[in-house]
């Protein structure tokens, strides 16, 4: 592949892909391309790393893309749920209908009486935006009942429809299948994104194998690093059948919550085991509590190369300090204060904005810091997030915590670091690196200005096209010199 005009570091250039690599970079006219080369003209739109999304939920993605949207933005109030839910009902026909991204300021806390006066009769589960918790309508009860004790909530010996911390239960009852990644992993690489990082807790052995038998049969586009469960590590690794097919197995995850904490001791022993192991640890902390635990354990266990802690939605100054001793990384979603922000706004006491989803405490600190959309929970789009580290915006347009916002370029590195190492060393176009590549509408210049405006003109992985926008899609290239 022969790319002209392209921006790369500010300057035009051409740029040749051969083998997997970036195999020439040079004054545009000063080489010409080979006669069989194919041709693509970038029109000075800025050529870049491929994006790599450090924590998203691959499976529950591409099965959102088919599910109704219970939640904000989409969905503010009772009487829109109803009506999302009954037009979903009229074009789907029958079986099962998902929900995802609920959250009490819609419609309070439902159950299965309000979602049974909505739709009776077809068995109806939604999935609270924090992904904990599934709320069932009793068509669905009847679906799930059985013998046996079950995870469904009880009030006064009533199922209520709630259903908490259970998805494997769930997946087991509904003998789900994997969903089809083909159409998830397009839309990611539309995004220009080349590498994915799943941070799924229950990822286990025989998802690394369905997984790794996707990326052969090439249902997913991108490089994979899976973190996960304890047994995701044991076993032989799977090798693939060419270069860069491979799932790779990354640190250990612990999904923590406020309200019932381990026992110190305990996790410390399994968070050093699993160092012993050779393996990093993942925290997920979303509240003030969650990760001062988390740096306890740390503090005890001792921390290891790829010791990370996800969101860390909220940060003392103290937390933020003790982070850049462990030398832990953080993988945080900037979107979130672009999504969630008018609730935090009102739920977080003011003297504490700025510490939600910090983007330049941490860099200040020394904190290798990386960015993941957390999809299906977070919107998937990464330029969308870089806007948000830029502007910290609320919806409704309030600021957030001014003083935490990135640079353009900060926001950008967030998502150039390595799978193994986030945060860190972030990925340049370069000579004999992997052409792992995406190719902007725009020049840098203008990418910067307005980064949730950037739209993906095509995205390379290994040197190979994973993703293409039709030319007369792109209204900005008109603008773009020759
Ligand atoms: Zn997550």
């Amino acid at each position: 592949m022969w790319i002209s005009n392209a921006e790369v570091g500010g300057r035009r250039v051409d740029v040749r892909l051969r083998d997997g690599e970036v195999a020439l970079i040079a004054e545009p006219g000063s080489i010409a391309p080979d006669i069989a080369e194919p041709l693509l003209d970038a029109r000075g739109g800025a050529l870049l790393p491929g994006l790599h999304d450090h924590h998203i939920h691959l499976s529950s993605f591409a099965a959102s893309q088919r599910s109704v949207r219970c939640g904000p933005p989409e969905v503010r109030d009772a009487g829109a749920l109803a009506r999302a839910l009954k037009a979903a009902h009229a074009c789907s026909g029958t079986g099962w209908l998902r929900g995802i991204g609920y959250h009490e300021s819609v419609a309070g806390e439902i159950d299965r009486t309000w979602l049974d006066r909505v739709l009776p009769d077809r068995p109806v589960r939604i999935q609270h935006r924090s992904g904990r918790l599934w709320i069932l309508n009793s068509a669905a009860l009847e679906r799930l009942s059985g013998a046996g004790p079950t995870p469904l909530e009880r009030v006064a010996g009533r199922l209520t429809g709630r259903l908490y911390d259970a998805d494997e239960w769930l997946r087991a009852r509904l003998g789900s299948h994997y969903p089809d990644l083909t159409s998830a992993c397009a839309t990611l690489a539309g995004y220009g994104i080349t590498g994915l990082t799943d941070a799924s807790a229950s990822n286990d052995r025989s998802t690394l194998e369905h997984l790794s038998s996707e990326l052969r049969a090439g249902a997913i586009s991108q490089s994979l690093l899976l973190m996960g469960a304890a047994s995701l590590s044991a076993g032989p690794s799977l090798a693939g059948a060419e270069r860069g097919a491979e799932v790779e197995v990354g640190a250990l995850k612990v999904h923590l919550h406020d309200e019932a904490l381990p026992e110190l001791s305990h996790m410390t022993r399994r968070v050093a085991g699993a160092h012993e192991q050779g393996r990093a640890v993942a925290f997920h902390c979303v509240t003030e509590a969650e990760l001062s635990y988390a740096l306890g354990v740390l503090e005890a266990a001792g921390s290891a190369s790829g010791d990370r802690i996800e969101h860390a939605g909220i940060a003392s100054p103290l937390q933020v300090s003790a982070a850049a001793e462990r030398g832990v990384a953080v993988v945080t979603q900037p979107h979130f204060i672009a999504e969630r922000g008018d609730r935090y706004y009102e739920d977080v006491p003011l003297a504490e904005h700025a510490w939600l989803y910090r983007g330049a405490a941490w860099l200040k600190a020394g904190v290798a810091l990386a960015g993941g959309s957390d999809a299906p929970y977070g919107s998937a789009n990464p330029w969308v997030a870089m806007h948000a580290a830029v502007n910290r915006r609320t919806a409704e347009g309030r600021v957030l915590g001014a003083e935490e916002a990135l640079t353009p370029e900060q926001a950008l590195d967030l998502y150039l670091s390595p799978a193994a190492a986030p945060g860190q060393n972030p990925r340049r176009v370069r000579i004999g690196a992997p052409a792992d590549l995406c190719l902007l509408d725009r020049s840098w210049g203008r990418a910067r200005a307005e980064l949730s405006a950037v739209q993906v003109l095509a995205t390379f992985r290994r040197g190979r096209l994973i993703a293409r926008r039709p030319l007369d899609e792109i209204a900005s290239l008109s603008e773009l010199s020759p």
